[in-house]
């Protein structure tokens, strides 16, 4: 299988910081969390999975660059002193080998610019913190991109529930795929590996959709209203993060809306590029809202494109018209 080497190294990384993660989330209190200038809450945690995740793919490919969405500013300052201890608490308990004194260097190493050759990864090391501060919802994320094109995603959901019906099935779970190759799901810590598949209800009267618990990334007003125009009738699933591509993916939903709630907002690759490959790979369809294909050559962010949707496929070009003629009310 291409790509089996990245896969593993992907793959047994998440993991690492799927652990942290749940180990930190459980001791959550309010000094842990700072404020980032775009007033987003960032944790220990996020620094903490950035130095595990950089330090594991410099070693396994110390020539692929990194696009990652933190950097060691805040820890570098007088106050991130402390900040810093923690962080190292929590890293080397799930990778002993990592040192204090590279913790700024190795979470600096995801500072590359991104563009349309060669290849480079791309992560998010906790997206969705607001549901990770909540204690709901939050994944890891991290993606392959060679000459513009994601090639590999996994995707780590440590409080993701087997069956989205039963808090109490199996929680902890991590998706993948590679392009070409199909996606699959694990269970963090099981020897298990299932392929995923999209639903395949073909009329969206039928069709659950997904989007932000955030109303300021996703319009819930927009919507509602291209609900109401498909005929759907079942309540929005509304959970933070990537993982909205992963239910999309295992075909818990149908349609996953990203409605712009800002004309100067562009998306950023690291909050998309796992996602984006695991739904296409288990047979859906990624677009912006125009049904543009997803540019990851631009750079760190999604600059030619607005807003993501995504579906099953089938319903694609419906649910496109839809959202073309809500927002084009507007
Ligand atoms: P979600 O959990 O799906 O609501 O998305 C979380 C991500 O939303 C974060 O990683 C941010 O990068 C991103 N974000 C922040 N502000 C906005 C915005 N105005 N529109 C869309 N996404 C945003
Ligand atoms: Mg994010």
């Amino acid at each position: 299988m291409p790509y089996s080497q990245e896969l593993n190294t992907a793959i047994e990384a998440v993991k690492k910081a799927c652990s942290l993660c749940t180990t930190v989330q459980a001791s959550l209190v309010s000094e842990e969390t700072m404020t980032k200038k775009d007033k987003s809450p960032v944790t220990v945690a996020d620094f903490g999975v950035q130095a595990v995740i950089c330090h594991e793919l410099k070693k396994a490919f110390p020539n692929d660059p990194i696009v990652a969405e933190e950097d060691s500013a805040d820890l570098k300052s007088k106050e991130g002193r402390a900040l810093t201890r923690k962080v190292y608490k929590y890293a080397s308990a799930v990778l002993p080998e990592l040192k204090e004194e590279d913790i700024h260097s190795t979470i600096d190493s995801g500072d590359y610019d991104g563009g349309p050759e060669g290849r480079f990864w791309t992560l998010d090391p906790i997206d969705g913190t607001k549901g990770f501060l909540r204690g709901e919802q939050y994944a890891i994320a991290l993606a392959l991109i060679e000459n513009g094109e994601v090639v590999l995603g996994v995707l780590g959901c440590p409080n993701l529930p087997q069956n989205l019906e039963d808090a109490n099935s199996n929680k902890g779970l991590i998706f993948s795929a590679i392009k070409g190759e199909g996606a699959s799901v694990q269970i963090i810590n099981e020897d298990t590996n299932d392929k995923i598949e999209v639903s395949n209800i073909d009329h969206p009267s039928l069709a659950p959709f997904c989007e932000s618990v955030e109303s300021a990334h996703s319009s819930h007003s927009d919507s509602e209203q291209i609900a109401q125009i498909l005929g759907v009738t079942a309540e929005p699933i509304r959970i933070d993060s990537q993982c909205k591509y992963a239910v999309l993916a295992r075909g818990d939903a149908s349609i996953y809306l990203r409605l712009p709630t800002r004309k100067d907002y562009t998306e950023k690759i690291w909050d998309h590029a796992a996602g984006y490959i695991i739904v296409k790979e288990a047979g859906g369809q990624v677009s912006d809202v125009s049904g543009k294909d997803l540019d990851f050559s631009q750079g760190r962010t999604l600059s030619n494109n607005k807003g993501v949707v995504g579906t099953n496929g089938e319903l694609h070009d419906l649910v496109i018209s839809a959202v073309v003629e809500v927002l084009n009310s507007e």
